[in-house]
């Protein structure tokens, strides 16, 4: 992609083309389901002349989703069926029990929950939005992106119009500066922007599997977005790549004239080579998140540079001494860069921990213009997990062995469906650009501040 092909010549809908891609490896059954068998005899014995002896009719009944169609009904039940309605065991208390299994349990890692795990599978298989039905039992607050809040106060409107297309919502970005003033004496290309349809982009992988690095490409391409990668060696695929450039393959990112380059921010004598070299490319410095990226981003921006990709570990955890989320760096770097009059000459791509759909409007309401993926790829993509994910240098998910059709399209599902997500919510918001979600704080509520104002100076009895 280039900054001139990456602008459509007229104008088109964006459509993200979605199919089923089944698990190619077997997922664990997240349910238990059992019957006490003597007393599921007797009530079959009572139901097959209830209903005279309708054999279809007795060994599915009460569960809609078939659980007891199987040849042995409720006898060997079909596990991997069950949804959890609980149906049964409201019906039959003293027979049914259906509980979490335990393989389930053992999904993910401390941050990955099994619930997450599942979603993201889930996602990529269907392209279907996850529906919990039973009303939601869990808690309404908690840490990270759980302590975020969007104002559905719009709700009002039909939101569904911009996910059926009856109305349009706009969720292209700009990747690239902004003019701070224009200069009618001068005519100027610069500084140039590549528009991607949709906030999101892959974020280099903690792997170097050459199927997955494919799949990504593939993804890349069908998707109109872009992906970050060391790795420069991907053929045409590589059209839609963004390349980390450090020493070593300064020289080859140069020949290949890529749109959009990366480079780490420490190696502050690389953006000045990077911005003679590569005039018509937008330069982006990567920065991991901690106490100082306010500063960092400020001179970066002063001297130039037409992006930050500001990264977390895969935990969503900065790098500061005392640790914060994503969320919280993100918010202080983008009021800083606000502050000093900066914020629209840079973009911000931000990355780590960024594993559900809703992350993606809260991570752009704290400030950034659009997010980066990394290991909800490999879940995405049913890697497995080996330990603790959090390390970038020593992530513990391991890859299997895939077709990068099916992983190509497992990633374009999971768009599509991060992509419905998102216009769901800027309908319920009243909005019809994910550009004018950025940094809006003012139309978000933050768990922990409504409890300081809320119950600051309330003894609570112990
Ligand atoms: S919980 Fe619901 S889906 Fe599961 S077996 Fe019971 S009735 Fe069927």
């Amino acid at each position: 992609m280039d900054s001139e092909t990456a602008k459509p010549s007229k104008y088109e809908r964006f459509k993200i083309e979605t199919k089923p891609a089944p698990h190619v490896y077997q997922i664990p059954n997240k349910f238990d389901v059992s019957a006490r068998k003597l007393r599921l005899a007797a009530m079959l014995v009572h139901e097959a002349f209830e209903f005279k002896l309708n054999k279809e009719v007795v060994l599915s009944r009460p569960c809609i989703y078939g659980v007891f169609g199987g040849r042995f009904g409720g006898f060997k039940p079909l596990k991997h069926k069950c949804v959890g309605c609980m149906r049964c065991v409201q019906e039959y208390p003293h027979i049914m029990t259906v509980k979490q299994s335990e393989e389930y349990k053992r999904l993910g890692d401390s941050f990955w929950t099994p619930e997450a795990v599942f979603t993201i599978w889930n996602e990529a298989s269907t392209a279907r939005i996850p529906v919990k039905g039973m009303g939601y039992k869990g808690a309404f607050g908690g840490k990270g992106f759980d302590g975020i809040w969007t104002d559905m106060s719009e709700i009002v409107r039909p939101t569904r119009d911009g996910v059926y297309g009856r109305e349009y919502i706009s969720t292209c970005v700009d990747i690239g500066g902004k003019l701070a003033s224009v200069d009618f004496g001068k005519i100027d290309r610069s500084p140039l922007a590549v528009e991607v349809p949709v906030p999101i982009v892959f974020d280099e992988l903690p792997t170097g599997d050459r199927s997955v690095r494919e799949a990504v490409g593939i993804a890349s391409k069908k998707l109109g977005t872009l992906f970050v990668s060391h790795d420069q060696t991907m053929g045409d695929l590589g059209r839609n790549l963004v390349p980390i450039v450090d020493e070593n393959s300064f020289d080859e990112s140069i020949e290949k004239k890529p749109a959009v380059v990366e480079y780490h921010a420490e190696r502050s004598d690389l953006f000045e080579k990077l911005a003679s070299r590569l005039p018509s490319s937008i330069v982006i410095a990567r920065i991991p998140l901690r106490e100082d990226t306010g500063t960092v981003a400020c001179e970066l921006a002063r001297e130039g540079v037409h992006g930050l990709h500001l990264y977390a570990d895969y935990h969503g955890q900065d790098y500061s001494k005392e640790t914060k989320h994503v969320s919280a760096s993100l918010k202080e770097v983008h009021q800083r860069l606000v502050k000093e009059g900066l914020r629209d000459q840079v973009t911000i791509i931000a990355s780590g921990g960024i594993t559900l759909a809703e992350h993606v409007p809260k991570a752009i309401i704290c400030g950034a213009d659009l997010v980066g993926i990394d290991t909800t790829v490999l879940v995405a993509l049913q890697a497995e997990f080996q330990g603790e994910t959090r390390d970038r240098a020593n992530c513990q998910l391991k890859p299997k062995k895939i077709d990068p059709a099916w992983g190509a399209q497992r990633l374009v599902n999971l768009f599509g469906v991060w992509h419905d997500q998102l216009i769901e919510i800027l309908s319920a918001m009243g909005m019809r650009d994910v550009r004018r979600m950025r940094g809006d704080i003012g139309r978000s509520m933050m768990d922990a501040e409504l409890r300081e104002q809320s119950f600051k100076g309330i003894a609570w009895a112990t």
